[in-house]
């Protein structure tokens, strides 16, 4: 009997695929209105520079405009770890090892799933997430 024989039925499994669907489409939406694709990286995005015609704006004006970028900037990266978390989880769902800690291989609770379906550790390694590595 397969993990998931044991603990998440089919149902659930696709519950969660559903919504990790979902959530790509609005990271993908999100990235898109924030910066555009850089074709050159399969998964490289750049925040939208426009066009800054420093002779005619005020050097205020250019200091507004680069902060709003540096802080398009920041929210593209942490969507586009979360997009990554995204497909990861919907990788392991056509592996087999969705919903598995990936700091203690033990399950992830349900309700922690429900929360963020991304989720790719337990509550009890939750702070070390971002330390987990490929
Ligand atoms: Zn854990």
């Amino acid at each position: 009997m397969s993990w998931y024989d044991a603990h998440m039925d089919h149902e659930k499994l696709n519950h969660f695929k559903k919504r990790l669907q979902d959530e790509q489409k609005l990271v993908d939406s999100e990235l898109r209105s924030l910066g555009v694709r850089d074709e050159s990286t399969p998964r490289g995005w750049d925040a939208t520079l426009g066009e800054i015609d420093e002779s005619a704006t005020e050097p205020d004006e250019i200091a507004d405009r680069i902060e709003e970028l540096e802080g398009n900037e920041a929210e593209i990266r942490e969507i586009s770890a979360h997009q990554k978390n995204i497909e990861r989880a919907l990788a392991r769902i056509e592996e087999g090892t969705y919903g598995i800690c990936e700091v203690s291989g033990e399950r992830i609770e349900e309700d922690r799933l429900d929360a963020n379906p991304s989720a790719r550790t337990c509550k009890e390694h939750m702070n070390g997430e971002g330390k987990v590595t490929e």
